[in-house]
């Protein structure tokens, strides 16, 4: 990786990135191809994709814990103080014997900026005990710890793998709430990877959506909010606007249209019977999988 070469609004870009799983037993894979984007600063971006997507893939390539087999990935920051990056990986690995307060004196002496104070904030907020052994942790608390580690290494992009799965509705809440407050206190840069689509409205600024390794979506998410419509009237073949249509679904008598529309082609009003309805995050989500799934389909 490089540094201190991107765009200043970019904490990291990535151009051509590419992944090519070689097996001689199973054959050769590309798990990613041509991806090009960059992470927007102190933002929180969502990357979104049905499974075998290329997720974690290319977490673990920004990670730098996979060498990619084209493409490269710049870091922002100065040459001298590089962004700095840390992953919280899906199976969150801790050691199983050490007590929580040990692994918070690993995350110290691994890493050259610790945090001590706000590793520990993050354990108390959530109830986590500090004599108990990791192995003896629940799973959601085991992620509390490796969290805690995560944000105690002060990184200014930090990045998470379904950071959510283990945890229940009450807890998926609050680590949200506190990444926000993580992210507004000191400007670091989130990318998380998640299939909770549901609880991405008012903590994703930006969406990647990621489909059989290639980039499908990639833009701010008060824009695509804005760009989408839902169009929903009488039975008909087309919508009535201009502009690309996700989602098309046709009951006897009604029609429905998820319409991307560019911003100079919104209506002002549409006529009757037709009406408009915005869109939610998660309908925009599901329908670009829905439409991806069915363009596969047609393909195979
Ligand atoms: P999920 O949502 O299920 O976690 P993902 O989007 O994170 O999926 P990846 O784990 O990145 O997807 O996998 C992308 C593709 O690469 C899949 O087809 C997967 O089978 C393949 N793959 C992943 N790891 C390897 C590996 N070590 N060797 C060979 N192929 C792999």
């Amino acid at each position: 990786m490089t540094a201190g070469t991107t765009d200043e609004q970019f904490a990291l870009q990535v151009n051509g990135l590419g992944k090519e799983y070689r097996s001689r037993l199973r054959g050769n894979n590309w798990a990613l191809r041509d991806c090009t984007f960059g992470l927007p600063s102190g933002k929180v971006i969502a990357l979104v994709g049905a499974n075998g997507a290329g997720k974690t893939t290319l977490l673990s390539i920004l990670a730098g814990l996979l060498a990619p087999t084209e493409g490269i990935v710049r870091l922002g920051g100065s040459p001298g103080e590089p962004n700095r990056i840390s992953f919280v990986a899906q199976d969150k690995p801790l050691y199983r014997h050490f007590s929580v307060r040990d692994m918070l004196k690993v995350g110290q002496r691994l890493n050259r900026v610790w945090d001590d104070e706000r590793a520990k904030r993050w354990l108390r907020r959530f109830d986590i005990p500090l004599d108990r052994p990791c192995g003896r942790l629940s799973g959601g608390q085991q992620a509390h710890v490796a969290f805690a580690v995560a944000v105690g290494s002060r990184p200014s992009v930090l990045l998470l793998d379904e950071p959510l799965s283990n945890l229940d509705p009450l807890a998926r809440r609050d680590v949200t709430q506190e990444l926000l407050g993580e992210v507004a206190d000191t400007g670091m840069t989130v990318l998380l990877s998640t299939h909770v689509v549901a609880e991405l409205g008012g903590v994703a600024d930006h969406l990647l959506l990621l489909s059989r390794g290639t980039l499908l979506v990639d833009n701010d998410a008060d824009d695509l909010l804005t760009e989408h419509l839902y169009y929903v009237g009488p039975s008909a073949t087309e919508p009535p606007c201009d502009g690309e249509i996700i989602k098309a679904s046709h009951s006897k008598n009604q029609s429905s249209f998820l319409v991307r529309v560019g911003p100079a082609d919104q209506p002002a009003s549409v006529a009757a019977p037709w009406t408009t309805r915005p869109v939610s995050l998660e309908d925009l989500v599901i329908a670009y999988l829905e439409s991806d799934r069915a363009n596969a389909a047609v393909a195979a």
